[in-house]
């Protein structure tokens, strides 16, 4: 399925013009929740897990660039207020409940984009680059993975290397489904 300017369109979500929407939200995420910052990172959104250094420091580079605080700290939560930083106080017990309390909490522009971001390396926020399987078979790639897929990933600034396989696709589908349940 296509538009008229020959785009993909996303299955499961209604289509709307990109160009239109304000930029998705950048997050700077407390040591605590280093798996839900990886999640976040593969739904593409530009995620800084931040566990060396103190709450002032995570408290600074979230206001100079404009990052969203995730913590499930109260004390730290309600002092990043207080010091004129956005910031959410991220609830539940497993990524995806974590990941419903983010969506429920980040306003519009999060809801708007979930689902339709390209993914960014889970280990370093790194961009994706597409590689072709010719591209990729000079890479440190299993031979079985290499034979099923056609498209890899690296990433730009770690090198490390992503194909969609089971987890990616999991991830992918639960941003789908957070979606869908974030509307309704
Ligand atoms: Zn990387």
């Amino acid at each position: 399925m296509a538009d008229g300017r020959g785009r993909k369109l996303r299955a499961g979500a209604p289509y709307t013009d990109q160009s239109s929407m304000p930029a998705p939200p950048k997050f700077i995420v407390d040591a605590m929740l280093g798996s839900t910052a990886r999640k976040l990172r593969i739904l593409g959104f530009d995620t800084l897990y931040f566990k060396d250094g103190g709450d002032a420091d995570l408290e600074a580079i979230g206001r100079t660039e404009r990052r969203i605080i995730l913590t499930s700290d109260k004390s730290l939560f309600a002092h990043s207020l207080r010091v004129g930083n956005r910031a959410i106080l991220v609830g539940g017990s497993s990524d995806r409940t974590r990941l419903l309390s983010i969506l429920g909490q980040a306003g519009p522009e999060m809801v708007q984009r979930s689902g339709r971001l390209e993914s960014r390396c889970a280990v370093c926020n790194g961009e994706l680059e597409v590689l072709k399987r010719s591209s990729a078979a000079k890479e440190k790639i299993p031979p079985k993975v290499l034979a099923r897929h056609r498209l890899f990933f690296r990433c730009t600034w770690c090198s490390k290397m992503y194909w969609r396989g089971g987890h990616w696709e999991r991830i992918r589908r639960l941003s789908s489904s957070l979606w869908t349940k974030a509307l309704t």
